[in-house]
């Protein structure tokens, strides 16, 4: 197969770079972020270069930084409708309710929420003015809100945990108390996919 030829099973677009935690094992933690958005007349560019010319499996909407905090986020999501993108995004959750109706309205194959191991001490490290109460409460509403006002495609559940009794470490799901929390809260709303990233593993938890 050539280069011409192959398909590409995923590709990545940053439409941001900011975010609105500070997750110590994030590579932005690391790196010098440029705190800016992607000119809308150039996002548009590369998706029209996408659908002519590049076969791929599914555009993604991030990459280091949260998306839903690019300020031309409806747009953007309107511009995917209209080349007919086959697209998705990872987001931490914190904006579903704010974002709600440009994602319902919006033709995104799957919203992934990256719901990040919602303990006090980890919560306190990324984002010590939201308790994880708070955060778990506003994700749980989030989807909830994005399915009411219409949203057609998959939302999926990913749960990243830095606890000592991780994925990685053989014990699956052992120290989390997460999806059961969150089973009850939006049971049928949502699909757990079952998939934990160990935050140690040096994976960003906004990737989908
Ligand atoms: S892991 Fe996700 S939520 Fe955390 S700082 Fe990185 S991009 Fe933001």
């Amino acid at each position: 197969m050539n280069e011409q030829s192959k398909k590409w099973r995923r590709i990545y677009i940053e439409l941001t770079d900011r975010c609105n935690m500070r997750c110590s094992f994030c590579p932005r933690s690391k790196a010098e972020g440029t705190g800016d958005d992607m000119p809308l007349p150039r996002f548009k560019a590369l998706i029209d270069d996408i659908a002519a010319n590049i076969p791929y499996s599914i555009v993604y909407l991030h990459y280091l930084g949260e998306p839903l905090l690019y300020s031309r986020l409806p747009e953007a999501l309107a511009y995917c409708a209209e080349r007919g993108l086959r697209a998705g995004l990872t987001t931490n959750g914190l904006l579903l309710q704010q974002c709600s109706a440009a994602l319902a309205a919006s033709t995104l194959d799957q919203i992934n929420v990256s719901y990040q191991d919602g303990t006090e001490t980890f919560m306190n490290e990324r984002l010590p003015e939201v308790s994880a109460g708070a955060y778990l409460r506003s994700v749980s509403a989030g989807i909830s809100e994005v399915r009411e006002k219409g949203f057609k495609g998959t939302v999926k559940l990913k749960l990243m945990t830095t606890g000592p009794a991780s994925y990685f470490s053989g014990s699956k799901y052992s120290n989390i108390e997460t999806p059961e929390a969150f089973s009850l809260a939006v049971r049928g709303v949502f699909e757990f996919d079952g998939e934990v990233h160990d935050g140690r593993s040096g994976q960003a938890g906004c990737r989908g």
